[in-house]
């Protein structure tokens, strides 16, 4: 029996600690579970949305009148090199299940939180790595039945895949991962967690980085030439851009654009989506006078209007 919760905070599930409440909200912890919930939607009359780890989300401090599913199936399942994940393991289990076998692929993403589905929707990455590049199977669940998905059917790209288009459930996925040693991926894993430490304090509310970076090779040529010393990964990190138009250490109301880093915004405490949304939409507006670059918004807004 599914425990479906009324009016439930969504500030309760978001790293950010913002969000208004779901009309209702539920758990589930297996496809029977999912399946349940996705019936009680459909007889209902809601829409529903399944969330993970809430590390990536600005939901509408009006909330959403929807069925919040927040998805915690997990479990790994070892044969070889390769390991079959639930998807609402959490990201960073996996990593250390990864680095304790020896097996390399995942270390770089040691410190990015949530589930391991939430990463593969927006094919998550730091430091190199991305979650989609040892990967080779998903099952998700359309709504009616399982279906699976090589790599290449998943259309993964920066910051994105297939399931931003087609809102499937992503339930299981299968790595194939390349044999190291324990001592190695361990000393990657520890030297990553610490430099992620000045960035990301702990105890810090906040969504991630909150736009996405401009993939070099998309942007203008004078441009590219102008700001080429910035360019890292074949990316022009947001966060230059928006430093040049003043953006770090702004504040509005209880939130703050980092002092150290103009693309990382904080909930100092009791802040709003309102006042995140009106500084994000303020700077990126004059990104786009000084640059004639669109700043898309890297984390997913609910509820909320497009930036
Ligand atoms: C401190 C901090 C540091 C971060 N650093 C990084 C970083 O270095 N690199 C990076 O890429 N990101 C980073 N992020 C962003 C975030 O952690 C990642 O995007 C993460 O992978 C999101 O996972 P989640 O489970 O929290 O997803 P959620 O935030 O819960 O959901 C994000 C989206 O995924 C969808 N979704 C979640 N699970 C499923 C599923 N099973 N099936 C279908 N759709 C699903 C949701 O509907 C939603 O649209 C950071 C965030 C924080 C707070």
């Amino acid at each position: 029996m599914l425990d479906i919760k009324n009016n439930y905070s969504l500030a309760n599930i978001t790293t950010l600690k913002i969000g208004g409440s779901a009309k209702k909200f539920v758990a589930v912890e297996n496809l029977d579970e999912l399946i349940e919930a996705i019936k009680f939607a459909r007889d209902n009359n809601l829409e529903f949305l399944v969330v993970g780890g809430g590390s990536n989300l600005l939901i509408s401090d009006s909330g959403v009148n929807k069925l919040i599913i927040q998805n915690k199936f997990s479990g790994i399942q070892q044969e070889g090199n390769i390991l079959k994940v639930k998807s609402g393991t959490i990201l960073k289990d996996l990593i250390n299940y990864s680095i304790q076998l020896g097996l390399s692929g995942l270390q770089n993403l040691s410190g990015i939180p949530g589930t391991v589905g939430g990463a593969v929707y927006g094919n998550a990455g730091a430091y190199g790595q991305t979650i989609s590049e040892h990967l080779i199977q998903i099952t998700a669940f359309n709504g009616n039945n399982e279906e699976n998905f090589t790599r290449d059917e998943c259309s993964f790209d920066y910051r994105y895949s297939e399931f931003k288009k087609n809102h499937y459930t992503i339930l299981e996925i299968s790595f194939e991962l390349e044999p190291s040693t324990e001592e190695l991926l361990s000393t990657q894993s520890q030297e990553i967690l610490e430099k992620r430490l000045v960035k990301y304090p702990t105890g810090i509310k906040c969504p991630g980085s909150f736009f996405k970076n401009i993939v070099a090779s998309t942007l203008p040529q004078e441009i590219a030439e102008k700001l080429k010393d910035k360019i890292v990964y074949g990316k022009l990190p947001a966060g230059s851009l928006l430093e040049s138009v003043g953006a770090k250490g702004a504040t509005l109301g209880d939130i703050e654009i980092a002092p150290y880093h103009a693309n990382l915004f904080i909930n100092k405490g009791r802040g709003t989506a309102e006042d995140f949304y009106k500084l994000a939409k303020k700077y990126a507006e004059l990104v786009k006078e000084k640059f004639g670059i669109t700043l898309e918004p890297e984390v997913q807004l609910i509820n909320l209007p497009k930036i």
